[in-house]
């Protein structure tokens, strides 16, 4: 087990760290850091890694975060807990999805390297220096700035021992969904590098969505705070939080349905809604009101989330439909 090396602390108390780690320097001598809260538990256990904001707009996972730094720096449990509330620090500054200076989404690219661009060298030096500390993950993300998504909590299909324990945690999480990542559409992904390289256990919960922001945020917020403590007992780090189980939790593979043109959009079917194969989902019209494409069920399935701007982009993400499996 490695122990991460800080490059600059700006608080240290005796339980409680607080500092950076950086990955490239700036013209103007200032440096990319990724910012890094380390809380040592009284007694040995597990290091928890859980971080936030590898997109730049998802932020729910970073203020249960900070609430979980401020509990534990004051509360007894075993291990070690890493929290990084912004890891894509410069897409949190920005309010945005990727990186502002080369445009890449830190969520494609990793295991990244350190001889190309500045998001290549954030996942490399995060991977090398950070998650290699860890022995279980939770990295949040949420539907940002354009998208509503129910909570939903990602998790590798369990083929050997290390994903069933991912498997578990997905479920100890306690949400609605759960969401096995197969036949994903895109390479680059956190967990399943840290996978790879580490052999350890992660999970990618989804919780916080663009409506959600209105009327649901403390919710959402609470939902990653009181998953992340189920997550400690699940690893022995606290006691078993007692929560009552989700009842109807379900277990569902999540397709991306991209729409082909762009136009306003009307939502049919929504969050949590069962479609049955060949229902219309959702229409399109043109900007003189002609209706031009209509979204229909590939599958019976449930809806997850949606765009939830009026505009749509040819080719953006028009529906999160999942397989229930
Ligand atoms: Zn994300």
């Amino acid at each position: 087990m490695s122990i991460i090396q800080l490059d600059q602390i700006v608080k240290q108390t005796p339980k409680r760290t607080d500092g950076f780690v950086n990955y490239g320097q700036r013209p103007d001598n200032t440096f990319y850091q990724i910012p890094v809260i380390i809380i040592d538990g009284e007694s040995p256990g597990p290091t928890l890694l859980i971080d936030c904001c590898t997109h730049g707009d998802e932020y729910e996972g970073t203020a249960a975060i900070l609430k979980l730094a401020g509990e534990f720096e004051n509360k007894k449990f075993n291990g070690k807990l890493v929290l990084v509330p912004a890891l894509n620090i410069e897409a949190f500054v920005t309010m945005r999805r990727s990186t502002l200076s080369d445009e890449f989404n830190l969520n494609r690219i990793f295991p990244g390297n350190d001889h190309s661009y500045i998001t290549h060298r954030l996942a490399h030096v995060y991977i090398e220096r950070v998650v290699c500390c860890a022995d279980a993950v939770i990295t949040f993300h949420g539907g940002g700035k354009v998208l509503h998504l129910e909570p939903i909590i990602g998790y590798l299909p369990p083929t050997d021992d290390i994903n069933q324990k991912s498997y578990e945690m997905a479920q100890a999480f306690n949400c609605k969904y759960t969401w096995r990542m197969q036949n994903l559409p895109f390479t680059g992904v956190s967990i399943v590098e840290y996978k790879k390289k580490y052999n350890i256990p992660c999970i990618l919960p989804e919780v916080g969505s663009h409506c959600g922001r209105l009327h649901d945020y403390n919710k959402n917020v609470d939902i990653c705070y009181n998953g992340s403590k189920n997550v400690m007992g699940y690893l022995n780090m606290i006691p078993d939080t007692g929560a009552e189980k989700v009842k109807d939790m379900m277990d569902v593979e999540l397709n991306y349905l991209h729409c082909y043109n762009g136009g306003m959009q009307t939502l049919v079917k929504r969050e949590n809604d069962i479609v049955e194969e060949g229902e219309t989902m959702a229409y399109m019209q043109d900007i003189f009101g002609n209706v031009i494409e209509e979204l229909k069920a590939p599958y019976k399935g449930v809806v997850i989330g949606f765009w939830s701007v009026p505009v749509i982009r040819p080719g953006d993400w028009w529906s999160l439909y999942a397989k229930i499996l």
